[in-house]
């Protein structure tokens, strides 16, 4: 029998912190990153071929057709050890992702556990000043003015299915990410813990409450956090 993995789903709008998140909670918490967007930006920064219509759609801030998304994600996972959690940014971002997703995860015994999806919200002004900052920063190529109203439009047109569909098979956890990122990241452990203390029965995790439908489930699976090691100290709670 496959052991329960632990998985993670770091979702949000473009700007919101995502990838950084992702990023330190796989560190933190000893499990592997899996962003679809990435991948995609290193296949394109490598030269290596794609096909013209990912470019294209990633250069105007489009969502790239689900096949290939799905692809991606589906090979990264079957390589990965059977042993390994994984948090994945960025994926799913439609109800039908969610629904393959979903069926992927059961396949592989990945189900065994309720994954926690961790939904992150920021106002709009402080989105765009990130998105901006970033733009100076990193110069991704859909960091521009247009593209980046685009991905938001098509993130607040896609969330509340995408939303109700994911509340039927994970926990999900709304979170204010206006703090920075270095606070952000402990709020996220946090709101971990409270989960894992709680059992998944409390409604009271994070700031935000949890989505109606998704807190009171028997066996939620979210105790899986509690065996989780942290591999840096927890600051204590103030
Ligand atoms: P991200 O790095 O997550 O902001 O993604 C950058 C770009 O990659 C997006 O604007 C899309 O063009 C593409 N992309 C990333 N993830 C997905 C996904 N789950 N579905 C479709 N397109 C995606």
């Amino acid at each position: 029998m496959t052991s329960a993995l632990p998985s993670l789903i770091v979702l949000g709008p473009p700007g919101v912190g995502k990838g950084t998140q992702a990023k330190r909670l796989a560190e933190r918490l000893g499990l592997e990153h899996l962003s679809p967007g990435q991948l995609l930006r290193d296949a394109l920064a490598s030269g290596r071929p794609l096909e013209d219509n990912v470019r294209a759609a990633m250069a105007v801030g489009e969502l790239v057709p689900n096949e290939i998304i799905d692809r991606l994600v589906q090979e990264r996972l079957e390589q990965l050890g059977p042993q390994r959690g994984l948090v994945l940014d960025g994926y799913p971002r439609t109800q039908q992702q969610a629904e393959t997703l979903r069926g992927m995860l059961a396949r592989l015994g990945r189900l065994e556990r309720r994954p926690v999806v961790l939904w992150l919200e920021a106002p709009r002004e402080e989105l765009m000043r990130r998105l901006r900052h970033r733009a100076a920063q990193e110069h991704r190529p859909d960091d521009n003015e247009r593209a980046i109203a685009r991905r938001l439009e098509l993130h607040e047109s896609k969330a509340p299915s995408l939303l109700a569909t994911l509340a039927r098979w994970t926990d999900v956890a709304r979170i204010d990410a206006s703090p920075p990122a270095d606070l952000l990241t402990e709020k996220i452990l946090n709101t971990l813990r409270e989960r894992a203390a709680a059992g998944g029965g409390a409604t009271s995790v994070g700031e935000q409450p949890m989505l109606a439908g998704s807190s009171r489930r028997p066996n939620s699976g979210s105790m899986s956090w509690a065996a989780i090691p942290v591999r840096d100290e927890l600051p204590p709670a103030s």
